[in-house]
């Protein structure tokens, strides 16, 4: 039989997807399943790994039985997942002995505040290229080994198993066969040197982790195993990973170094594809992998922004100014600018470049005359602005050239957002015809990986932009306007100390 649809599954935070893609990306059938989120104590997150291996397994299903694909039409099957979360699971059983321990939880905020204070951030900093910051993995699973009972002796006897949400989702496909992840997740765990591409003993040592619960590291693309044939009544080949803003970077075809995309979601991604080489940030990045191909890796630096879409979500839930997030695009660009107010998000602290947990939002130049559009027009100049400042530091790091930025993510719907990117940066911003581009780099990992596409250039064949929205502001405009959003932004910093 033909083989018609790669599948992505696209493990988020929040939820399950399935989609199945035909050969030119195109999206043939889409299922989504929200599963439940523990909150057990203040700052804690965690998910029931169980549960989101079944709510993943029940798309992969429906999404077939939706548009009538049979497994023997499905070339292959792609992974893309919330990165950093922490799964530690029983090796005979495959049952998981606590909960996943979520990116967002800050359990090991203590442990992290030591690592700074002992010195040891630097020597994590320049093997990772990441921070003592309780967002990765590895503070976790070494939480879950010494707090679950018996866990540290039960790992060191080679009776459990740690994975990213990738990995244990692999394991299950293969019917416990498999226990593999892909660098780019690997990247995420503190755990993994990404200069030698390897785990690393010294951070092994540093963070107490014993090496028979760590998983093999596979290229991104390429045949991690067979799922399980009473999964899908086939074999189908599990061949390609990603974590997901590398999927979305992949999806977008930033196959060159300098390509950027920039994901406006719930907060915001920016990545750039670096290359071989990877590079370490002076301004306030990660350095991390986007994904290896035969032996072939390729680092990206990653600037996040922790407000992007989620101070909408303020505007809309909080202060009520409209219904709909979409209803932004008209309000804003009913007025002619923002009657001088500025908005900086800082609501939980301040990312990339600035790294200020305790700046706090603040709305400044309030006259009168404002009204509920100037406020949120400034809401959305303000999620173009911080994309500024994140290209900032990628132009002052890289001597790469900037030639356009790739947009995905729910808010990149909104045309009034881009246009002003667009006219802020100096720079073309393009939207793609697929958003779903998280997924559609897996796919296309997937695709690769077994031959179903036979190089990138046929990849980049089957992708187009929807639209692409050009500068138009002056010069002298868009220092003055970038002159006072950092004047406001200084303003913020600090607030809460
Ligand atoms: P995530 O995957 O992070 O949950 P999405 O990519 O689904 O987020 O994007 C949802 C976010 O985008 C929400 O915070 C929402 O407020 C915002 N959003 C959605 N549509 C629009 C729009 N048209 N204009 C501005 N913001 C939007």
């Amino acid at each position: 039989m033909e083989k018609i649809y790669l599948m992505a599954l696209d493990q988020g935070t929040t939820s399950s997807r399935c989609i199945l893609f035909d050969r030119q990306g195109n999206i043939c059938s889409q299922v989504n399943r929200q599963f439940k989120q523990y909150y057990p104590q203040d700052g804690w997150v965690e998910h029931d790994a169980t549960e989101i291996w079944a709510s993943q397994m029940g798309v992969a299903v429906e999404a077939m039985q939706k548009c009538g694909a049979s497994p023997e039409e499905i070339a292959a099957i792609g992974i893309t997942n919330q990165r950093e979360t922490v799964v530690v699971w029983d090796k005979k059983t495959g049952r998981p002995i606590y909960n996943a321990i979520v990116w967002q939880c800050r359990r090991t905020a203590d442990f992290c505040a030591g690592l700074k204070q002992s010195g040891a951030e630097k020597e994590i900093r320049e093997r990772t290229g990441l921070l003592a910051d309780p967002y990765f993995s590895a503070t976790k699973l070494a939480w879950i080994l010494d707090n679950v009972p018996g866990a540290r002796t039960r790992a060191e006897n080679g009776e459990l198993l740690f994975g990213t949400i990738d990995c244990f989702l692999i394991w299950h496909l293969t019917g416990g066969r498999v226990h593999a992840t892909d660098p780019s997740n690997a990247a995420r765990t503190l755990l993994f040197n990404i200069h030698t591409m390897q785990w690393d003993e010294e951070l092994l040592r540093l963070f107490n982790i014993p090496a028979a619960v760590l998983p093999q590291v596979k290229p991104s693309s390429g045949v991690f195993g067979m799922s399980d044939p009473t999964l899908f009544g086939r074999e189908i080949p599990i061949a390609g990973v990603a974590g997901d803003q590398q999927a979305a970077l992949f999806g977008q075809c930033c196959f060159e170094a300098g390509d950027v995309k920039n994901t406006y979601g719930t907060g915001g991604f920016l990545l750039m594809n670096t290359g071989s080489q990877p590079v370490a940030s002076t301004g306030g990045l990660l350095t991390t992998v986007g994904w290896k191909i035969g032996d072939k890796t390729n680092y990206v630096l990653e600037g996040s922004v922790f407000m992007c879409g989620a101070t909408i979500q303020w505007l809309r839930d909080g202060l009520k100014l409209f219904r709909h997030a979409r209803d932004t695009e008209a309000m804003a660009s009913s007025v002619e600018d923002t009657a001088g107010v500025y908005l900086v998000p800082a609501f939980v602290g301040l990312g990339a470049p600035y790294w200020d947990a305790y700046a706090r939002g603040t709305i400044q130049g309030l006259t009168r005359a404002v009204k509920p559009e100037h406020i949120v027009r400034a809401a959305l100049e303000a999620m173009a602005y911080q994309t500024v400042d994140v290209l900032q530091a990628m132009r002052k790091d890289t001597p790469f050239p900037i030639g356009s930025v790739k947009v995905d993510g729910g808010a990149s719907a909104n045309n009034f957002l881009l246009s002003f990117q667009a006219d802020v940066l100096g720079l073309e911003i393009t939207r793609p015809a697929c958003v779903e581009t998280t997924a559609l780099g897996a796919a296309y990992l997937a695709g690769l990986g077994v031959g179903f596409y036979s190089d990138l250039n046929e990849i980049r064949a089957s992708w187009s932009a929807e639209r692409t929205f050009v500068p138009q502001m002056s010069n002298e405009k868009r220092e003055e306007l970038l002159r006072l959003w950092h004047r406001a932004v200084e303003r913020s910093l600090g607030w809460a100390k």
